[in-house]
């Protein structure tokens, strides 16, 4: 196999806090992303999973070079990550785009969409002209399925989807080889998340593009995915092929995240709930993190943390007891 395109070495963002939110509460740490590895090659996608506040957008962010880390390593191309200030980023920004939940929020309504994905261009000094750099953003408009016309309209004169072409179209005009993308439908009418998901596999097909997919919405990780990774209170709890890991889950995690999909079929599948409400990220509890909630929870899980291991089936999981079935 060829080396990753991204390679992520237990990345760890922690923050101090005052405990309870008060003023003069103790200080603690909390632990957004706590020792997070993942490799991802080109043309390929890692859908990451998980309830809200587990660390999703903090790991994207940090693969972004948004954030500092508080320790770990980042690999994109061989090339170990600057520190964020560093000038190198203006440069490592071209190949890594970042696509945002909600396209109204991402664009300018004063500026009219073409001039919009136009602009990157203008930043990185990359045409020769005016001209040349708006042939380029109509070519680029046309590959996210709009048409010359919509270069002059305005953000609130789009419907939801077209924005979030537009949103895509600004993020490949740099010809990026990797694209993050935060819960990238999850704004838009059900009838539209369909379409964009389409455009989204359509471009990776063509362009070779990897993606860092998160998304609460498992059915369309599932769709999108070439692996998943499921992440518990800064971790990642098992991680695998899509398909081995929504049928047959093997961590207590991923099945009560599993059985709780909507299933539209007449068999209905037994629902698994979840005991407690999830811890938050500064008491995490020790051994395994998820024990308190755990159907399966026995002694050594409330001591010994649980490191994630390969199953039979190639598939990795952070749990004592866990069998591939
Ligand atoms: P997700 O994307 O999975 O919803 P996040 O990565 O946004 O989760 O957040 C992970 C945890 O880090 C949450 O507990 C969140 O409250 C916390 N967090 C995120 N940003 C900050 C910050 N700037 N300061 C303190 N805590 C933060």
């Amino acid at each position: 196999m060829s080396a990753g395109l991204l390679e992520a070495s237990d990345l760890v963002r922690h923050y101090q806090v005052r405990k309870g939110g008060r003023l003069f509460g103790e200080n603690a740490t909390l632990r957004a992303v706590d020792g997070v590895s993942f490799s991802l090659q080109p043309g390929r996608t890692l859908g990451l999973v998980g309830e809200s506040g587990c660390g999703k957008t903090t790991t994207a962010r940090l693969v972004l070079g948004l954030l500092p880390l508080t320790s770990g390593e980042i690999r994109l191309e061989g090339e170990v990550l600057p520190a964020t200030q560093s000038k190198r980023w203006r440069d490592l920004r071209r190949v890594m785009q970042m696509v945002y939940q909600n396209p109204l929020a991402a664009l300018d309504r004063r500026i009219e969409v073409g001039r919009q994905v136009m602009e990157p261009l203008a930043i990185h000094g990359i045409g020769k002209s005016k001209a040349e750099r708006r042939d380029r953003a109509m070519a680029i408009l046309e590959s996210v399925g709009l048409q010359a016309h919509h270069f002059i309209r305005y953000p609130h004169e789009l419907s939801g989807g077209q924005r979030q072409r537009i949103v895509l179209a600004r993020a490949l005009i740099l010809e990026p080889r990797l694209l993050v993308c935060d819960e990238p439908i999850s704004a838009l009418d059900v009838s539209i998340q369909a379409q964009v998901v389409n455009l989204l596999l359509d471009l990776q097909a063509k362009m070779g593009l990897a993606y860092l997919f998160i998304s609460h919405d498992l059915r369309m990780v599932r769709q999108v995915s070439h692996e998943v990774a499921v992440m518990y209170l800064g971790r990642i709890v098992e991680r695998g092929d899509p398909d081995r890991l929504f049928t047959a889950p093997a961590h207590p995690y991923t099945q009560a995240l599993v059985s709780a999909i909507p299933v539209a079929t007449r068999t209905r599948r037994q629902r698994l709930i979840l005991k407690g409400d999830p811890p938050n990220s500064v008491d995490i509890p020790a051994g395994c993190a998820f024990h308190a909630r755990c159907p399966m929870a026995v002694a050594r899980c409330r001591s010994e943390t649980p490191a994630l291991r390969a199953l039979e089936d190639g598939r990795q999981v952070a749990c004592h007891l866990a069998a591939a079935s």
